[in-house]
């Protein structure tokens, strides 16, 4: 006999879990399915999670390798044990997707671990170790499958000296030389992980800078610290072919001027984004199918083209982040329940968790030049932050762009320390429609980061930054 669900969610990542907990709360009967023992997802599993434990271990080694000094600290003797740094990584992600097992029995959400595809659209067969299938009955569905790691055509991945940020994660040793394919913001927060603790680290990029996608000046500035810290970056390079013998690794790639390159390392880690995860999924026996790059197509509302079945997450393509998800995860729930939610995607930040850490929200000074609007800027550098010099952390700097004639706040980006928690100062402003002159208003507290904010906004609205 099967059961019978009002809301079935198929993969238990960021998208999955939240859509299922919001569910549960709005009254559905609620069932998610997980092919894996553990829930979470990528991003509690091999993603967000354990890829900030491992920045975090090696930061504070870092740190104390190289700035303890000045602060007057002596230490002797300091070493790495990296066994422990990735058994401790280990243990942050059982502890967190621990918590994700409690909150569906809080919720009293039945979790299904298999396998799952469509029967047809109001039934799901759940495949099961040994090859045992369950099948239960469904009034809606959201599909959370999320993505996986994906490579370049001349490239074979074979997990064990070409590898993805999975094995990136849980390497049994520090490698002498790492080559990163791709420098997005995998691939630059996991050379920082492997720079900080002595390996020697080479970014080949196709485009011509790293993280391509945000702000010109943020990347400028990451490439000048990444470099200060002797990672070396090779943007505009093809990569043509990797290739292993024993433990050395050699790339191939072409430079800008069409002249062959090779780079030799003892790993070269494959960083070149993600794509859509529907294997064996059965989208067709639903009356489904994905787009030319396998994205799941949904409406404004996360609707597939078949009524009551949803997708959300990495598998329906546009910014793959778990906060995505999550935001996803909760509109279609609350919409099914007959609310009226709204996700604003302009307001999405992204961060990469190097240190300084960059982050970003809004449009843009490229994209806005490009769009042709009338624009002014505010910038204020952490070299002239009381706070950030008491903490040694002075790379990098707040930009603020705004509206030329109306003032509002177009796009924030900033590249310092704890960036990532100081972003949502601008999406605030920005999901009010502040002005700059209303993040000047603001009293900010001193002595702190956030501070550089009001200067940027200060010198955004005229040149009256009190500390520049
Ligand atoms: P996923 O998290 O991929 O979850 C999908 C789940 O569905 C998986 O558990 C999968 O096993 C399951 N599944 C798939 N098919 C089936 C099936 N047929 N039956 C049953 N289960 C199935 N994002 C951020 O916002 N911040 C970060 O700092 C960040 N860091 C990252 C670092 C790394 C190294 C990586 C790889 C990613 C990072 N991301 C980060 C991206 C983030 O992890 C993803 O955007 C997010 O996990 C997407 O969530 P999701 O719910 O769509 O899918």
């Amino acid at each position: 006999m099967s059961d019978k669900f009002d809301v079935t969610i198929i993969g238990s990542g960021p998208g999955g879990y939240v859509a299922a907990i919001r569910c549960a709360q709005l009254g559905f009967k609620t069932a998610i399915i997980e092919r894996y023992n553990s829930l979470g997802g990528t991003c509690l599993n091999v993603g967000c999670i354990p890829s900030k434990a491992l920045l975090d271990s090696t930061e504070h080694f870092a740190q104390a390798k190289h700035q303890f000094k000045e602060h007057g600290i002596e230490i002797e003797g300091l070493s790495l044990d990296f066994k422990q740094m990735i058994k401790r990584k280990g243990e942050v992600v059982k502890q967190t997707t621990g918590g994700i097992d409690f909150l569906m029995k809080k919720n009293k959400i039945t979790v299904f671990t298999g396998h799952a595809s469509f029967k047809d659209k109001n039934t799901i067969a759940i495949r099961k170790d040994g090859n045992k299938t369950e099948e239960i009955k469904t009034e809606k569905v959201i599909i959370a499958t999320g993505s996986k790691p994906a490579s370049l055509p001349n490239i074979e991945i074979d997990k064990k000296r070409i590898i993805t940020s999975t094995e990136a994660l849980e390497l049994a040793e520090v490698p002498k030389k790492l080559l990163v394919i791709g420098g997005g913001y995998i691939g630059c927060e996991m050379a920082a992980v492997y720079n900080r603790i002595g390996s020697e680290v080479t970014i080949v990029e196709f485009m011509d800078k790293i993280i391509p996608n945000m702000d010109s000046d943020l990347s400028k500035e990451l490439t000048r610290v990444f470099r200060k810290s002797k990672i070396d970056i090779k943007t505009n390079h093809n990569v043509t072919g990797v290739s292993v013998e024993g433990n050395k690794v050699t790339l191939t790639a072409t430079d800008k001027k069409d002249k062959e390159v090779v780079f030799e390392g003892d790993y070269c880690l494959v960083a070149v984004g993600r794509k859509p995860y529907t294997a064996d999924l059965g989208l067709d026996k639903a009356g489904l199918k994905t787009n030319e790059k396998g994205f799941i197509p949904v409406n404004g509302h996360l609707e597939t083209e078949v009524e009551g079945i949803f997708a959300i997450g990495d598998v329906i393509g546009g910014l793959m982040l778990a906060h995505k998800a999550e935001d996803e995860g909760s509109y279609v729930a609350e919409y099914m329940a007959g609310e009226k939610p709204h996700i604003d995607y302009n307001l999405i930040p992204g961060v990469v968790y190097t240190w300084p850490e960059v982050a970003s929200v809004g449009k843009s000074e490229d994209q806005l030049k490009e769009e042709g609007r009338e624009i002014k800027t505010g910038k204020f550098p952490f070299k002239a932050s009381g706070r950030a010099r008491a903490s040694m952390d002075t790379d990098g700097f707040i930009k603020i762009i705004a509206d030329a004639k109306t003032d509002e706040v177009l796009g924030v980006h900033l590249i310092g320390p704890r960036m990532a928690d100081l972003i949502m100062e601008a999406v605030v402003a920005m999901e009010f429609r502040a002005s700059a002159e209303d993040i000047v208003r603001m009293s900010h507290p001193h002595p702190t980061y956030s501070e550089a904010m009001r200067e940027a906004a200060m010198g955004a609205t005229g040149d009256r930054a009190i500390h520049i």
